[in-house]
């Protein structure tokens, strides 16, 4: 009986989303939600014998999970994994029917699972995961899980129905770090231990001991709460961490950084810029060596991590500093999302959409990026849009929850470059293809002509 429904479940998963995907209407959650009716058993069924890394936190899961799938590439390994768009348990349920045999047998023995913090829970207890990683903690979705400390609980939830994973947290994050405390599950901690901050910290989303309510002092800041805290009244500090980054150097567009791990030291690169990417880094690296990959090979395939995350490209137009990512899919477009998303500045985002032929005459993959995550996450006062497609683009971002009330719409070229002339802040333009060469070709001449630097 049971065997029957799982096959059924499968069955009725994968018709649902062949006939989603022909209908143009891909990427939703309907299919996985109708398998779990039919079997709720479904994930933890599908997810049986395969070896899985499961990521969670506020910000950096994509980015992670990112570096870790690119690791498995580089080794020429078969894996499974959901694109961030689809970390909830309906879409990760549709990603292990999609990888496994229509009778329910994997078909791929690794997976790399990144999942939103609310469906952590559900999500540890069925996959059981031989690795998780918590990437931090921060307040940007008080909307959706309310405080910190309350998807701090959700996060310990998840983690007391798996009690053999390996855990991954982030020691300079006190809240993420206080998950490791208590538990059977062995920890591995990773921070960065050679670089400080001597900005203080404006408002901490984690200011106070979890133990007893005393303030954190910290010995050294990196950025927002996270550095080497401790608390001055009942001793309470951050773990050492197992992998660390003793020095970080910052080269164009990316960094240098010295590795410390059990193994030993050893020289790394970043291909991505910041901090908080090595703080991604770190943590694909700790659950790396947790699953018992090759730690060289690992480290090695972040050197070129950036070349997957799209071409980036800076240069000065008058006062305003402008970034141009370049996006043309989902996968790569979620990534420079994420990175929009994690900027600490406040900054005009102009997103340019042409659908020329070599664009791909389809555009409608915009629907399949997580535009929804960034707005979650981050309000902009003014947002920019531009190409032969501005109106699918500003259709898009209205779903997505921006307020349209700020969208503009530049018609030609001229109007993009006044509009970045007059940013006062910085400007990041997220362009696919031809509209990426247009925009280009304006902004550097405005620049005075080649003064773009490529970081990857
Ligand atoms: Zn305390």
């Amino acid at each position: 009986m049971k065997r029957f429904r799982v096959f059924l479940a499968c069955l009725i998963c994968r018709t649902a989303r062949a006939v989603l995907r022909l209908l143009g209407r891909g990427g939703t959650a309907m299919p996985g939600k109708i398998a779990l009716k039919v079997y709720p058993g479904l994930l933890a069924e599908l997810g049986r014998g395969v070896e899985t890394v499961v990521i969670t936190g506020t910000n950096g899961k994509t980015t992670t999970s990112g570096m870790l799938r690119h690791m498995l590439d580089t080794a020429g390994q078969a894996y499974l994994s959901n694109r961030s768009g689809a970390n909830l348990t309906s879409g990760i349920t549709a990603e292990f029917v999609t990888n496994a045999t229509i009778f329910g047998r994997p078909s791929r023995p690794l997976a790399i699972i990144e999942s939103d913090e609310g469906n952590f829970p559900a999500v540890c207890a069925a996959l059981q995961p031989k690795v998780i990683l918590v990437t931090n903690l921060f307040r940007d979705q008080l909307d959706r899980y309310g405080e910190v400390t309350h998807t701090r609980d959700y996060l310990a939830r998840g983690i007391a129905t798996a009690s053999d994973a390996v855990l991954c947290l982030n020691a300079d994050c006190s809240l993420t770090a206080s998950l490791g405390r208590g538990v059977p599950n062995r920890v591995v901690y990773y921070g960065v231990d050679g670089v400080s901050s001597d900005r203080e910290p404006g408002v901490s989303d984690a200011p106070h001991c979890i133990s007893c309510g005393e303030r954190y002092a910290y010995r050294r800041h990196t950025f927002a709460h996270l550095g080497d805290w401790y608390c001055p009244r009942c001793g309470l500090s951050r773990p050492d961490p197992d992998v660390a980054a003793q020095a970080v150097e910052p080269t164009a567009g990316g960094s240098s950084v010295r590795l410390r791990t059990p193994d030993g030291l050893r020289e790394i690169t970043v291909a991505l810029p910041a901090l908080y990417n090595v703080y991604n880094a770190l943590a694909a690296i700790a659950a790396a060596r947790s699953m018992g990959w090759d730690p060289d090979e690992c480290c090695d395939s972040l050197a070129d991590f950036g070349a997957m995350f799209g071409r980036m490209e800076s240069l000065t137009v008058g006062d305003t500093s402008v970034q141009i990512v370049l996006v043309k899919n989902p996968a790569g477009c979620d990534r420079a999302l994420e990175y929009l998303a994690t900027r600490g500045d406040d900054v005009l985002p102009i997103f340019c959409l042409n659908d020329n032929l070599n664009d791909g005459t389809d555009v409608s993959w915009i629907w399949d990026a997580d535009y929804e995550t960034l707005f979650a996450r981050r309000h902009y006062e003014r947002i920019g849009v531009f190409g032969l497609r501005a109106g699918d683009m500003r259709l898009r971002l209205k779903y997505a929850g921006a307020d349209d009330g700020t969208i503009a719409v530049y018609d030609t070229l001229d109007d993009l470059a006044d509009a970045v002339r007059n940013a006062g802040k910085p400007v990041c333009v997220l362009p696919n293809y031809t509209s990426m060469l247009a925009v280009r070709d304006k902004l550097s001449a405005l620049a005075g002509g080649g003064k773009f630097w490529e970081a990857n």
